[in-house]
This record gives C-alpha cells, structure tokens and sequence, in this order.
C-alpha cells in the first residue's frame, strides 16, 4: 500500500490540530460563538425566538435602523446597483464616495477625507503608508487590536506605553529621538474601557518631542462633543494636532472607516494605502446612507438622549458599587468580573430576564479583566435602564 493511503493528509492533519484547539478553548470558557439575531426594532433584539434589550450594539446614536437612511441606500441601490465595482482606483469611486469624502471632511472642518471599505483597514493602511522600519510607534497598552495590527506591520520599532500614561510616554519619547518618524498611537474614546484619552497632555508631549499623533476616534466621532465633532472637540484639541481617524460604523450606523486631514496627507494615501489600492470599494448604497447619517448626525437631539441616558445608568451602576464615581459617565460602560467564567454566567443570568450583554473575555480584554462591555445608544429609553439595572442587582453574585 502506498504511504499516502496510510498517512493522514496534510489537510487533514490541519483539521486535526484546529479541532483540539477549538476542543481547548471550549474547555477554558474562551470558544467565541456566532449569536443570530432574527430580527431588530430599535433597542430590542429577538433571539431564538426571545426578545431582549440589545446592550453591545455601537450605533450610539441609533441611525442604523433609521428610515432616511434604509431610503437613501434604497435610492442609490435603485440607481447605482449594490456593489462598487471594483476598488476606488479603479471604476470603483462614484459620485456617492466623492459626496461622502467631502462631507466628512467639511464636517471636520478638513480639507479632504479617504474612506475606506472598514475601520480595521482604514488603521491597517494608514500606518502602513506612513510609517516604515526607521521609525518608531508608541501605542496605549489597550489600543484596539486593529491598532495594534496595523502598528505591528509597519515594521517601525514598537513602543508600549501604559494606559493613558503621558509621563510614560514622555519618557519613551525622550529615548526614541534617533527615529524618523515618531507616532503615538492611541483612541480617543476606548473601546472596551469607556474612558478618554488626555488629548490636550498628549499632543502637548507630542509637540515637545516633534512625534505626531494618530488618534482612533471609532467611538468618539459624532458621538462626543458639542456639535458631535468628537474627542478632539471634547477635549478643546483642534483636529489639525492629530492624523484623525474614525468609523462609519459607529455613530454612524452604517459601514467603513476614514481618516481627514490636508490634501497632501489624504493624497499620499491614495497612492500608498494599499488597503485603499487593493480593496474594493464601500458599497454605493452605504457610501449614500453614510452620506445622509453625516447629515443627520449634525442635529444634536440623538446625542443629547445618548449622554442623558449613559449619566442615569452610570448614577445608578454607582448607587450599586459596580462603578467607580470617578470614572464618570460615557456610552461604554464595562462591568469587571474577573475571571472570564464568570462574565460568561453574569451574561447568562442576565439574559434569563431579557438583557442581551455577552462577555468581553481575553484575548479581547487582559487576563482576568473580563467583562461585560455595556453600551447605551440613544434609542434606550428609561425604563430599559432601569430593567438592565435591576437584571445586574439580582445577579451580580
Ligand atoms: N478602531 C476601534 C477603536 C474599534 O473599536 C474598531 C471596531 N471595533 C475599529 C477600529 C475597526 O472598525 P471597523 O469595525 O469599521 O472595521
């Protein structure tokens, strides 16, 4: 009999070796699972037939169920058809991505703006075309993964600076003149610990060591601030002290990421980004909702119910000893457990009484920093905090 009858193929042995990791991760409560959601209507989910308070959605101002903009993707469906065609170089940029590039960077009062297809491959892209191994990046220890990523590849050297540590970075800074470039690397507003970075102390440090800033702003653009225009506003930062990116996704309630600044810098992207270059386009009806939700987004109604409702549950999760008073409000609210196991039965207790917040468990979060990441959206009304709130008084154990 020949060897290859006998011998596990290579596939196989592939499929053998992923089954006991998933086997593995099963064992240690960190298997990740795909929830189906069958239907949503506003703050309210159903699954498996049972409807629940949806409490990790990130449309913080609740636009992606919003008419004006399943009409606006229906018109430019109509006309345009669904797909781009091809990447933006290419046949790829319609009249609906020029419109959305200009109105986002009019929004920021920028001279241009590049979207791309998500936010992952607008950091993914960015950093790559800016940064190369004579450099240095010097990231939060709890930037987002795509961050982390996207500083990873460029093959600058990696610096890792304490949460929200300036003093840190300065240090970092001090010891790094000989680079190229230096580029600090943080979020605005953090996705997993809802809290902000020290924009004014940063850009500060950043001018004194001449580094620039790449500020994340994925939950933080139109979401904060007065007028919505973000972490930057927030802080009383320009935008002009930072490389700002941000999301469609988010406050938007649509798709894709961006990033604004002057023409040479959005230009320069085009020509280097290559998750701009070899990735096809938005979508045409997304790049017309997204379009309609920038314009939407500059009311300030949707945002004031948001910061209305993030203060009444941040009050209460106080009154409870689950929140620190010092953090303060904002619309991402983690609940810290500990022990990824019991995040995972706080979400399932939760769920029994109509509440849908799964677990934050590492790699997402740090070892025994595991979570339930709660996020308010503008379409929660009082009484829904007031059931998340009874739900974790009765089963926080
Ligand atoms: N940056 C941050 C801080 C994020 O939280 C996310 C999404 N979770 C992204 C970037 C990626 O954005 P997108 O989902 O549009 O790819």
């Amino acid at each position: 009999m020949s060897s290859t009858a006998t011998r596990p193929s290579v596939q196989a042995q592939l499929l053998a070796e992923l089954s006991d990791e998933l086997t593995s991760l099963e064992a240690q409560g960190l298997r990740r699972h795909l929830t189906e959601v069958e239907a949503v209507d506003g703050p309210l989910v159903r699954i498996q037939g049972k409807e629940l308070v949806c409490w990790c959605s990130n449309d913080y101002l609740g636009l992606a169920g919003h008419s004006a903009l399943s009409a606006a993707a229906a018109r430019a469906a109509a006309d345009w058809g669904i797909g781009s065609r091809a990447s933006r170089l290419l046949a790829g940029t319609t009249s609906w991505h020029r419109r959305l590039e200009a109105s986002l960077a009019a929004y920021f009062g920028a001279e241009a703006s590049i979207v791309y297809p998500s936010g992952y491959l607008a950091n993914m892209g960015t950093l790559r075309a800016l940064l190369s191994p004579e450099d240095a990046v010097f990231i939060d220890r709890l930037a987002h993964a795509s961050l982390v990523d996207a500083a990873r590849q460029t093959r600058a050297t990696l610096r890792v600076f304490g949460h929200n540590d300036v003093s840190e970075l300065d240090g970092l800074l001090r010891r790094a003149s000989r680079a190229r470039r230096r580029m600090i690397v943080t979020e605005g507003v953090f996705s997993m610990e809802g809290d902000r970075a020290p924009l004014q102390a940063m850009a500060e440090v950043a001018q004194r060591h001449e580094a620039l800033v790449y500020l994340d702003d994925a939950h933080g653009a139109f979401v904060i601030g007065e007028t919505g225009r973000g972490s930057p506003e927030a802080a009383g930062v320009p935008h002009e002290r930072f490389l700002y990116m941000g999301t469609l996704g988010k406050g938007l309630g649509c798709q894709g990421g961006f990033v604004i600044g002057p023409r040479v810098l959005i230009e320069s992207l085009h020509q280097r980004a290559r998750t701009f270059i070899y990735a096809t386009a938005l979508a045409v009806p997304v790049a017309a909702a997204a379009s309609e939700a920038l314009r939407l987004a500059a009311e300030p109604q949707a945002r004031e119910r948001l910061s209305e409702r993030a203060a009444q549950l941040h009050e209460r999760l106080v009154a409870l000893g689950l929140r620190p008073a010092s953090a303060g409000p904002s619309h991402i609210v983690p609940v810290v457990v500990g022990e990824a196991s019991r995040a995972s039965a706080l979400a399932v207790r939760l769920w029994d009484r109509g509440i849908w917040a799964p677990a934050i468990r590492p790699p997402t979060v740090p070892e025994g920093a595991a979570r339930l990441r709660l996020s308010v959206t503008a379409l929660h009304r009082a009484e829904h905090v007031d059931m998340l709130v009874e739900a974790l008084r009765a089963s926080v154990v």
